[in-house]
């Protein structure tokens, strides 16, 4: 079977399986530090929601690291994502020092997983935030710009990072960005980027943005260089619906934007992709307070209704986000958002979760309750367009020369050239 059969049988296979009726195969690793004890609160809820999942446990991050697998995952664990191609991964840890790749990177380049889509909500009055009317969607390009991992010792006091990015790459992103706010509801995308200053990269990605929003006359667009645009986004974040922007800036805005919430502790985040999704907290393993049930299981837990409504099982999704509002709504709250006068009862993870399932069928009476029909995700991945063939032009080639002597004597080693093939007209180390 070729690789491209075989790609569409195991999608066909894995929309057999996502029928009403069969439950969806999900990869799931409990990951490391607080991750056991938010993944099993978690998975508790969902389940009692009536959540439909065949769960295959996998074990990745630091453990694996250590065994001496330098990316932090198993062949037999690849071979589970594979099969599934849903990935509800709880937070692990990176062992500091040399010699080990991120998992994450990894998964989402092997995967596919080109948009990482991070919802970053108030619940105000009763989550303590400086910006109760925030309600914004960040969408982050999750492959190419400086995380293509392309670096290089140009000379010995010289290095550089490649930053690439596609045509293909952009409009699947900006596409997807439009297609998730027709899908939500949502009235406005907002590009970022620093085009003023990298006019090819940032530039490529601005105009496909101005390309592609011509063709969602139903919603508004416009676009801010990152760094006005990051500021605003920092002091007044409600003006902002949902952002489209290159890997770096994203990586960066979208954890600004989950702690401005209130709690770093209440984000979720997916990764999407054509043939595979994974979904986590935004949050890391958090190793200081690992194991002794004080962790808030919220990001994990809101990210698991995201991968529910990936795997069309919206009314699951629903329930259990309305009971995990209500619980909200009603001061049940970890120690992280845990306000004296606003909050009416401290819990730990597992009470928490109890918490939550108590509720189960209710809806929440002052925060806005959710109802998520098949609409909820973009309809399909965007694909690029076809390849566009442009003539092509040498206008000019680098040369890259490492030399230990003063300017001068480079330039006069330079113009020694007699071939008449090369004027030297400047000499910089940019
Ligand atoms: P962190 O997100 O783990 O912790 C930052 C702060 O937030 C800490 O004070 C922590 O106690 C608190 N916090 C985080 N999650 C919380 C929760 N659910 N409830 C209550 N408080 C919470 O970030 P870090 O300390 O920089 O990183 C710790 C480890 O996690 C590192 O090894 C890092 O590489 C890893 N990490 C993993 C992921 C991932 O797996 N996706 C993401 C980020 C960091």
């Amino acid at each position: 079977m070729d690789m491209q059969t075989e790609n569409a049988c195991s999608t066909a296979l894995f929309d057999d399986l996502k029928k009403p009726g069969g439950a969806t195969p999900v990869t799931v690793s409990f990951g490391d530090g607080i991750g056991p004890e938010i993944m099993a609160a978690s998975l508790r809820v969902m389940f009692a929601a009536g959540a439909k999942l065949a769960v295959e446990s996998i074990d990745v991050g630091e453990r694996v690291y250590r065994a001496g697998h330098t990316a932090g995952i198993t062949d037999a664990a690849w071979d589970s994502l594979r099969r599934t191609k849903v990935f509800f991964k709880a937070p692990i840890t990176t062992p500091q020092g040399g010699g080990f790749k991120s998992l994450n990177v990894t998964i989402r380049k092997s995967l596919g997983l080109f948009a990482n889509v991070r919802p970053c909500v108030a619940y105000a009055p009763f989550v303590a935030t400086r910006h109760p009317d925030m309600d914004v969607v960040i969408i982050r390009e999750n492959e190419e710009d400086l995380y293509a991992g392309i670096e290089h010792q140009q000379t010995q006091d010289v290095v550089q990072c490649l930053k690439l990015i596609t045509r293909p790459g952009c409009e699947k992103i900006v596409r997807y960005a439009f297609e998730y706010a027709r899908a939500n509801g949502r009235k406005r995308v907002t590009c970022f980027t620093k085009d003023n200053i990298m006019k090819l990269t940032d530039g490529l990605f601005h105009r496909v943005f101005e390309e592609i929003a011509g063709e969602y006359p139903d919603i508004a667009h416009d676009h801010a260089i990152v760094d006005i645009g990051a500021a605003r986004l920092a002091t007044a974040p409600e003006t902002f619906d949902v952002i489209v922007m290159p890997n770096l800036y994203g990586d960066i805005l979208s954890d600004v934007a989950a702690e401005l919430t209130g709690s770093i502790g209440l984000g979720p985040s997916a990764n999407v992709g054509a043939h595979g999704a994974m979904f986590e907290a935004i949050h890391g393993s958090a190793p200081q307070i690992a194991g002794q049930d004080i962790a808030n299981p919220s990001g994990l837990l809101l990210a698991g209704v995201m991968m529910l409504i990936h795997s069309g099982q919206p009314d699951a999704a629903a329930a259990v986000h309305n009971a995990w509002l209500k619980t909200i709504e009603d001061g049940i709250h970890t120690a992280d958002i845990f306000k004296e006068g606003v909050s009416r009862k401290k819990v730990g993870t597992r009470a928490f979760a109890e918490a939550i399932i108590e509720r189960l069928g209710q809806q929440p009476s002052s925060l806005m309750p959710v109802a998520y029909g098949e609409i909820a995700v973009p309809a399909s991945i965007p694909e690029p367009s076809p390849r566009r063939i442009k003539a092509k032009q040498l206008v000019g080639i680098d040369v890259f020369v490492d030399s230990t002597g003063s300017v001068e004597e480079l330039a006069s080693q330079l113009r020694q050239d007699e071939s008449g093939l090369i004027e030297l007209v400047m000499i910089t180390n940019r």
